[in-house]
């Protein structure tokens, strides 16, 4: 058995491409681990689209750590981008970031706000930090009482 065919023996693949893939095999982290140090989501990335240039992280965009479907991966930027994703994990699996909700037939995500029955339209984004502040723009423009937006939020509170 060649090195990838055993990486997809740790893996219960579906026929459904939005569906996750998840690895069968040791965890690490929550992260599948095909073997020593090597994230399973990483490799699956590699195998898919070659290597990961430096210092690149792979995001889950299904927030789903054992997932190795590659569709379901992306290089992350920057560690913003990682903290965005961290943060959406904690409070909603479909996304985390209101008025923002992943577009499966885009690739993307989709920034929409709906108020007084009316749906206004925010475009479409690659990246979730740059929808999250397109929603936030959208909000302030279509809504008078959002202080939620406007208010700056500690953490030390
Ligand atoms: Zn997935």
């Amino acid at each position: 058995m060649s090195e990838e065919q055993r990486f997809w023996s740790h893996v219960r693949k579906s026929t459904n491409p939005d569906e996750c893939w998840e690895w069968q095999g040791t965890l690490r982290n929550g992260y599948g681990e095909f073997k020593r140090h090597i994230y399973a989501h990483r490799y699956s990335y590699q195998l898919a689209n070659g290597p990961i240039p430096n210092g690149m992280m792979i995001d889950h965009i299904c927030f789903n750590r054992r997932c190795v479907n590659p569709q379901h991966l992306r290089l992350a930027t920057n560690s913003q981008n990682m903290e965005h994703l961290q943060g959406a994990f904690k409070n909603n699996k479909s996304c985390g970031i209101r008025g923002v909700t992943w577009a499966k037939h885009a690739n993307m995500w989709k920034v929409q706000v709906c108020h007084n029955y009316h749906r206004y339209r925010g475009g479409y984004f690659h990246n979730l930090a740059e929808a999250e502040q397109a929603a936030i723009t959208l909000r302030n423009k279509v809504m008078q009482f959002n202080d939620l937006d406007r208010t700056p939020i500690s953490n030390n509170n």
